[in-house]
């Protein structure tokens, strides 16, 4: 909720918040930023994620979004596939601002089954099984 009241989102004016929680205890937080050319948009998510790996976060055990929308809003695509490449196990948490208590819960998994790095960690488990 407080990463939300910091989005940058005149556009749209959908302000998102999301913040990342590693087992550390260490909390990152970020809110989507929008741009005069939209393309260059990024969501809460991302930018959440984007801070933690720069600033040598690693092991997430979850990450919680908020927005006004009703259940809370669900990752897109983009980030549904960063979460799965840097935080695999993280429990996502989604939630109405309005009702921020009533949240939703789902794992990366669930969210973006049979995914690009599945494939790649598959490859691997292949080939440190072929190597004996
Ligand atoms: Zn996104």
């Amino acid at each position: 909720m407080q990463a939300r009241a910091r989005a940058v989102a005149p556009y749209s004016g959908f302000p998102v918040g999301a913040a990342l929680l590693a087992r550390s205890g260490q909390i990152v937080s970020g809110a989507n930023v929008e741009s005069v050319s939209y393309g260059l948009t990024c969501c809460a998510e991302r930018v959440a994620l984007f801070k933690a790996l720069t600033d040598g976060v690693r092991d997430i055990q979850a990450i919680a979004v908020v927005a006004r929308y009703r259940h809370g809003p669900t990752p897109c695509g983009a980030c549904r596939q960063l979460l799965m490449e840097f935080a695999p196990e993280a429990l996502v948490l989604l939630a109405d601002s309005a009702r921020p208590k009533h949240y939703r819960q789902y794992s990366v998994k669930e969210l973006l089954p049979e995914s690009f790095s599945d494939w790649r960690s598959k490859a691997k488990r292949r080939r440190a099984a072929s190597e004996g």
